[in-house]
């Protein structure tokens, strides 16, 4: 079973890369922010407790997220693996993700997408409004810029050389190209623009 685990801060494509890596491995694409938001819209018990708090840009409990992941990677269809997009988000939930890994036999992949900051500030700028995210907000967005630096900004040092660092500026094709490098069972495709002449 492959965990494969994309770090990045908010505005790094990592959400569009997992969708992608996942059509192209067949492996579930898990992402909590997803799985929150779509609880925040059907009003469950769940939504109405992390509404407020992602609205504000701020990280959920740990103990709910973990909850999230421990159910849905329990489902059949992450038994061949799956792709977390948005967890481990801080050192607690690293460690509680390496817990449960661990039982479950899983290795694990971890890549992290690197953006610099101008970067991606001018990204969620760009998608304000077209994505309808309330958290997308300037207030929000820089609340959600701090978390990411002071709480998983660290995980890479958590991680350590299990970690691979890949550049998440360029073309989502290119992007994609060198994730699917970082991983030894994926192959990107055969139109990534190194192999495009012009
Ligand atoms: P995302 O779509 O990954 O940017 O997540 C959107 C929001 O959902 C975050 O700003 C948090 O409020 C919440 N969230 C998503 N994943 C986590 C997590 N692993 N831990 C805590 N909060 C999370």
């Amino acid at each position: 079973m492959n965990a494969i685990i994309l770090l990045g801060a908010p505005g790094s494509g990592k959400g569009t890369q997992a969708a992608r890596l996942a059509e192209s491995l067949g492996l579930p694409h898990i992402s909590t922010g997803a799985i929150l938001r779509q609880a925040v819209a059907d009003g469950t018990e769940l939504g109405m407790a992390a509404r407020d708090i992602m609205a504000a840009g701020r990280l959920v409990s740990d103990e709910i997220v973990l909850g999230i992941v421990e159910e849905r990677i329990s489902a059949p269809d992450c038994s061949r693996g799956f792709i977390l997009d948005g967890y481990p988000r801080n050192q607690a939930q690293a460690r509680a993700l390496g817990g449960v890994l661990s039982r479950l036999g899983a290795a694990e992949w971890i890549v992290n997408i690197a953006v610099p900051p101008e970067e991606l500030a001018a990204r969620v700028r760009g998608r304000r409004g077209t994505d309808g995210r309330q958290d997308d907000s300037e207030e929000a967005f820089r609340r959600r810029l701090e978390v990411y630096e002071s709480e998983s900004f660290p995980l890479l040092d958590h991680y350590g050389d299990r970690a691979v660092n890949i550049a998440g500026l360029g073309s989502r094709d290119e992007v994609f190209s060198h994730l699917c490098a970082a991983l030894p069972f994926a192959t990107a495709p055969l139109t990534t623009p190194q192999l495009v002449t012009r």
